[in-house]
């Protein structure tokens, strides 16, 4: 059993709207906290990605001049790669900007945005206006149901493939598309594969999720891990799951 949370951040410079670095904050401080090993590394434009270097991939969200920079790299560059470790049941983690890229595309001004098609679903940026808002959603990972709540702004609309689960169901907010009533999704041959529009940071305000993503990425399972006080983890999300109304 590996010893060692190794992540990945996708182009971390590019793809970090609303702080979504903090994330990457939170899976090192409760690995530490644990006595797991954390290894962060940054893949950028013209970086090699190594499938076998790394247990969970990550990647925030972005302005679509941003997702326009790196869409090409990632979907060219990147696809083989994270569809191998996809397929070893590595963990992919994409938020709003980084979720909206696990499909396969992202349709703005005319113009189709090539996603890395992990997962099948396809984003388009409707008229109308930008779905913003605290959001909480029930997400069931594995027959245990949790929620997850935060913040979501953006101007596309995610749909999903008729066989792609959602990772979870509004309660409040818009989610996806603001009327499927469905939020992210979970796809890939394990289920490892997550993608959601909640900013957040979200980790810090879930840490439950953030466990779940760890213990995942490390093969194991969440009763696993060495428990944690959690008591202003757990003050942090009531008070994000009291912004959203739940
Ligand atoms: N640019 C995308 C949109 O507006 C994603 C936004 C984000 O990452 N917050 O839909």
């Amino acid at each position: 059993m590996a010893d060692v949370l190794r992540v990945c951040a996708l182009y971390p410079d590019l793809m970090n709207i609303y702080a979504d670095r903090g994330n990457l904050q939170l899976l090192r401080r409760r690995a530490e906290w644990r006595g797991l090993g954390f290894q962060l590394s940054g893949v950028g434009f013209d970086d090699e990605l190594d499938p076998g270097q790394h247990d969970l991939f990550y990647m925030g969200g972005g302005q679509d001049r941003d997702q326009v920079l790196c869409a090409e790299d990632l979907a060219t560059n990147k696809r083989a790669a994270l569809q191998q470790a996809a397929d070893e049941g590595k963990v992919i983690f994409g938020v709003c900007g980084g979720y909206q890229l696990l499909g396969h595309a992202y349709e703005l001004d005319g113009t189709k945005l090539p996603g890395v098609g992990l997962v099948d679903l396809e984003t388009v940026r409707e008229d109308g206006p930008r779905l913003i808002g605290n959001v909480a959603i029930e997400v069931d990972l594995d027959g245990s149901k949790n929620v997850l709540a935060g913040f979501e702004n953006h101007g596309g609309r995610t749909r999903l493939g008729a066989q792609t689960r959602p990772l979870g169901r509004v309660l409040k907010g818009h989610g996806n598309d603001g009327r499927s009533g469905h939020e992210g999704a979970r796809g890939g041959a394990h289920g490892t594969v997550v993608g959601t529009y909640l900013h957040g940071p979200l980790l810090p305000k879930n840490a439950w999720f953030a466990d779940w993503l760890t213990a995942t990425a490390l093969h194991r399972a969440v009763s696993d891990l060495e428990p944690l006080d959690d008591r202003f983890e757990d003050a942090a999300h009531a008070a994000a799951r009291r912004a959203a109304g739940i």
